[in-house]
């Protein structure tokens, strides 16, 4: 069933969870130009809201993005919401809803990011946030942008992990809510930062932790900040 995206309160129209999470997909994909994690209107963002998927469209603006322009897909890719080209990334952003529990999913260009992942395979244990995405995070296989290949590419370096970087093109981010898919993106454009900032110190070889540490770490990590509840 198509869902409208121009009259909002009526049944099977844009309302509710579908027009608030439209609203967080926009929010989100503005911070990524705002935090200069893409430039233009490279790089696309995603949520899932039951079995549909709201993405952002291809190749349009992220500040011109209003609520007529909902793109939504079913987990098949078929459109069911909106008029707009859904992002060229979507056979990624589904591939991950399909294999995982995500509900939200984020793919940047960032600096740092794209920099590592065209010198190693894995990123080097610089700093125990590695535990807040799984475990050391690994490079995916080249393969052009938008296609199976690149998705199947990217699942197999997700494996146990909720991100990878992207051979000779950015990051893949998934999380429970857009704000954690958003902030282990940003977490791992800054361990990438990190790491080419002090293995490019002339001489220098950046110590780096065990898994051990990084288990223990990932341990702690589950009870960081306030108490739930
Ligand atoms: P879209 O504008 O189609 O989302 O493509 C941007 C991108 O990052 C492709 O890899
Ligand atoms: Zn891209």
């Amino acid at each position: 069933m198509r869902i409208s995206n121009t009259a909002h309160d009526d049944k099977g129209d844009m309302g509710g969870d579908v027009g608030r999470a439209w609203a967080e997909v926009v929010s989100t994909a503005r911070r990524t130009t705002a935090d200069e994690l893409v430039v233009g209107t490279s790089g696309n963002v995603s949520a899932r809201v039951g079995d549909v998927v709201l993405v952002t469209p291809s190749g349009v603006p992220y500040d011109r993005l209003g609520p007529e322009d909902a793109v939504g897909v079913d987990l098949d890719g078929r459109q069911v919401l909106g008029e707009l080209t859904p992002t060229s990334e979507l056979p990624m952003h589904l591939a991950v809803y399909r294999s995982t529990d995500a509900a939200a999913v984020v793919h940047t260009h960032a600096v740092h990011a794209t920099a590592v992942a065209g010198l190693v395979d894995e990123l080097p244990l610089v700093h125990y946030m590695a535990g807040a995405l799984g475990g050391p995070v690994r490079v995916a296989d080249y393969a052009l942008y938008g296609t199976d290949e690149l998705a199947h590419n990217m699942l197999r370096a997700l494996e146990g992990r909720t991100g990878c970087l992207l051979r000779n093109h950015g990051t893949v981010v998934y999380g429970a809510s857009l704000d954690q898919a958003y902030d282990r993106t940003a977490q791992l454009e800054w361990m990438c930062r990190v790491w080419l900032t002090s293995a490019s110190v002339p001489g220098g070889s950046p110590a780096l932790l065990t898994l051990d540490q990084l288990a223990e770490a990932t341990r702690k990590l589950s009870g960081y900040g306030q108490p739930r509840g």
